[in-house]
């Protein structure tokens, strides 16, 4: 990486709101992402442990600073801002993502930017598809959401009023013992188990309102699996019905507000099969249709830098005495005034 030029403004990301202790370091103009490493815990069995999650968070978050430092060529004087994740999320999770910027904004003196995870996975998607004012489906292990912004925010247009999709498939795929791994090659487990399966009846496909709803669907998979149905068929069952009430919710969404561009974001935005049913429907709808660049699908410290960056050149920071952290902190909560900026276009005058 080059050393830092003149009149170049970096931001220092901090992400650890469920499982991922993630550092970026980005730029406003090209090489644009500096940094990127991520320090991940893996259960060794079942879900996550937040307890678990904060000790290796603390056992490995000053070596990730360090390292991300070293990738991007430049010292801790050089960072001009420290942008962190105050939620929503874990709390001992958050805790640790938190100590570390607010340690480093006090001692180095640098200025402090708040970042919700919710905002910054759309975000990553703006920022790295070039989609300027698009519909966005956020579908993660905690989060399954479809917004847009309205007025000064991300409003929400439909969400999940259970468990998320991420964790429908997750905990499909353990209970039916087909995992882990999770994810291999691009393909979550109930997809390789989907191939060469086909529709059967016995799955509810749910859409309430704007909203969708995924533990009946878990449920009544494990059932049928119990009574004796090919698991590959339920799996392809399962995978149809849930993604298509998430596409169902998101055309809705475009419908309403007039948009005319689309995108997915969140850890499951790397599946194909749901890249293919978006495409699809925005297709129909004369709609622009990209996904998140995969490399930022999942949680990472890039999405966290890149949302700082444009929080802090459009002013907002926050005192380091009170940079709380908000475990249940949702995404119409807070003001986008940097909307509809995007990296490298002229810094805000
Ligand atoms: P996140 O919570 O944003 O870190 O995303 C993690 C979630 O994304 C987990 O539920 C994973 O199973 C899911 N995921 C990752 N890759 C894929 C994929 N290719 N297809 C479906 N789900 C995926
Ligand atoms: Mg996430």
């Amino acid at each position: 990486m080059p050393p830092k030029r003149d009149g170049e403004v970096l931001v220092l990301g901090i992400e650890s709101t469920a499982h991922t202790f993630g550092v970026g370091i980005v730029s406003a103009r090209p090489p644009i992402v500096r940094a990127d490493v991520r320090r991940r815990w893996t259960p060794r069995e079942g879900g996550i442990l937040p307890r678990e999650v904060a000790e290796f968070f603390s056992l490995h978050a000053g070596e990730a600073v360090a390292e991300a430092l070293g990738e991007a060529g430049v010292s801790i004087a050089d960072v001009d801002a420290v942008a962190v994740a105050l939620g929503p999320g874990m709390g001992p999770a958050l805790r640790v993502g938190a100590t570390v910027a607010r340690a480093l904004s006090a001692k180095y003196g640098k200025p402090l930017v708040p970042v919700n995870h919710a905002v910054a996975h759309v975000e990553a998607a703006r920022f790295t598809t070039g989609l300027r004012d698009p519909v966005a489906l956020y579908v993660a292990g905690g989060n399954t959401t479809v917004v847009s912004f309205v007025a000064g925010r991300y409003r929400t247009f439909g969400e999940t009023l259970d468990i998320a999709l991420g964790n429908l498939l997750d905990t499909f795929a353990r209970e039916a013992g087909i995992a882990p791994p999770y994810v291999a090659g691009g393909l979550h487990a109930v997809d390789r188990c989907a191939e060469g399966g086909g529709f059967i009846e016995g799955i509810p496909y749910v859409v309430k309102g704007q909203d969708v709803s995924f533990s009946g669907i878990l449920t009544a998979a494990l059932r049928l699996l119990k009574r004796g149905a090919r698991l590959r068929d339920v799996c392809y069952t399962l995978r149809e019905v849930a993604f298509s009430s998430v596409v169902e919710v998101t055309e809705r969404c475009l419908a309403h507000t007039g948009k005319m561009q689309a995108t997915l974001t969140g850890g499951v935005a790397a599946n194909r099969v749901l890249n293919e049913k978006m495409s699809l429907m925005a297709g129909l709808h004369g709609a622009v249709y990209r996904p998140v660049d995969v490399r930022l699908s999942g949680d990472n410290g890039v999405m966290i830098a890149l949302t700082g960056l444009a929080a802090y050149l459009h002013g907002v920071t926050i005192d380091p005495g009170e940079a709380y952290i908000r475990q249940r902190w949702r995404i119409d909560e807070v003001d986008i005034p940097w909307y509809p900026w995007l990296p490298g276009d002229p810094p805000p005058g």
